[in-house]
């Protein structure tokens, strides 16, 4: 079946030792070969798969690059197609020229991850996976990229698949019943039917809490620093991002915006914001700033709420210690390098961790990575075991628990066998959407719009 030729640049927009054009499709080799001349004199369109040819770049009759062409052949390519990688050297303009000559050669420019996506199509990756490399290539620790490289090997969709089978034989059962009503088919019964439920359910929000902790390896945790002015906000986000990037001043309510950052605390990410201080004030566009601080506290999954235990606290104080009850938080007796006067059992009676830090030192950071794991169960976090990788996997698995608490209520209450029947259909689709063995092509498009261009 003959289909659209596609070519992109899958190396990043910048200026490196290598760039790469990929080309994709039936006619890949024919065109790449238009392009690039190997130095053997032999003609690309010989090539076998798995094979790699030194030679020129050429737009028409001009050299434009020396590169390195390698060749795969369908099926055995990341696409599934016969896929050419033309690697070129890594100027901008060298490689948007040697693109310019593969689509002049009669190749169609990919769109965002059109070349996972045939991947997909050709059955060479399911979807789960298919997001896990996006993942992979967003993945800024070593854990994160272990979680989704465990994901694109498989093993998410793996354990999916079992607690979908798992259903499905119970469906088996139940559609006999159902079918054939006058046939003597013994009911299958609720003592059958309610451990294959209660075991894939468990199963399920195990997988939905790891992913709830793994986030903090992967997306980051939403986290606001809060306290008083003057205790030492800007200058531990300073201390923590590496480089000045707030404003450090000892007059009071000098940060007035919200500073945001995305910083690495050993494996975790926190997307951090440095606020303005949180007290009392006239000043209406320092009071502006201080109510967007409060409300982003609201919203926000972690505090570092950060106290001077160099001055004795104050109603300011207080008030934070209250608003922050509710919260996940950690207390920062910040200043630690200076003498201390401020009462720390008040703070350490209120927070479930507490850590002693200077943030104009750098004096206890690891202690506050410590903290930030314990308190986000990161330790627990296992990329070894069945990850999900992005929100719609969530999703799928909490549409998937929904339909097997309504089977099992379903059940218990006695309702006919058909409805039990529905919510376990319900709830295999859901599964098999999150493998994508049954995702509508509007899911497929939305997944891959998010890729980038080239991969
Ligand atoms: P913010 O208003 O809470 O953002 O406070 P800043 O970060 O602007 O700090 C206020 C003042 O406290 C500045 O003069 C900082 O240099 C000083 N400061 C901050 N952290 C420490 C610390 O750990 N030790 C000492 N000695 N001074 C600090």
């Amino acid at each position: 079946m003959s289909n659209r030729t596609i070519a992109a640049i899958a190396t990043p927009n910048a200026p490196g030792g290598i760039g790469t054009v990929r080309i994709s499709g039936d006619r890949a080799v024919e065109i790449a070969s238009k392009v690039f001349r190997p130095v053997s004199g032999k003609n690309l369109c010989d090539f076998k798969g798995y094979t790699a040819a030194f030679g020129g770049v050429y737009d028409n009759d001009e050299k434009i690059d020396e590169a390195v062409c390698l060749v795969f052949r369908a099926p055995k390519s990341y696409t599934g197609e016969d896929v050419c990688e033309i690697s070129c050297h890594g100027g901008l303009y060298i490689t948007k020229r040697t693109l310019r000559a593969v689509l002049d050669a009669g190749a169609e420019p990919a769109e965002a991850g059109e070349f996972t996506k045939r991947a997909f199509l050709n059955g060479k990756i399911d979807l789960a996976g298919s997001e896990s490399v996006m993942a992979l290539i967003g993945a800024s620790g070593k854990q994160a990229a272990a979680a989704a490289l465990n994901t694109l090997d498989g093993n998410l969709s793996k354990k999916i698949r079992e607690c979908a089978d798992g259903i499905i034989g119970v469906c088996a059962s139940l559609a006999a019943w159902v079918d054939y009503p006058d046939e003597d088919i013994e009911d299958i019964s609720a003592s059958q039917m309610l451990p294959v439920f209660e075991k894939t359910k468990k199963e399920l929000s195990e997988i939905v809490r790891r992913y709830d902790c793994g986030r903090a390896v992967t997306d980051g945790i939403d986290t606001v620093i809060v306290g008083k002015p003057n205790v030492g906000k800007s200058t531990l986000m300073n201390m923590l991002t590496g480089f000045e990037r707030s404003i450090v001043t000892d007059i009071a309510g000098t940060t007035r915006d919200i500073v945001e950052e995305r910083i690495m605390l050993g494996e975790i990410i926190l997307r951090i914001a440095d606020t303005a201080g949180i007290r009392e004030t006239e000043n209406v566009v320092e009071n502006m700033g201080v109510s967007l601080a409060k409300r982003r506290l609201e919203r926000a999954e972690l505090v570092l709420a950060v106290f001077d235990t160099s001055v004795p606290l104050n109603s300011d104080d207080l008030d934070i210690i209250e608003q922050c009850k509710a919260k996940k938080s950690v207390a920062i007796l910040n200043k630690a390098d200076l003498p201390a006067t401020a009462d720390r059992e008040v703070i350490e009676n209120a927070f479930a961790f507490t850590v002693e830090l200077s943030a104009s030192t750098g004096a206890g950071r690891e202690k506050l990575e410590q903290a930030v794991a314990e308190i986000m169960m990161t330790n627990e976090f296992d990329p070894a075991a069945a990850c999900l990788t992005s929100e719609r996997q969530r999703q799928c698995c909490i549409r998937a628990m929904g339909h097997i608490d309504e089977a099992i209520a379903a059940i218990q209450g006695g309702v006919t066998l058909d409805a039990v029947n529905v919510c376990a259909d319900c709830a295999i689709d859901a599964l098999l959407e999150l493998t994508g063995e049954k995702a509508t092509a509007a899911v497929v498009d939305e997944v891959f719009s998010r890729f980038c261009v080239g991969k």
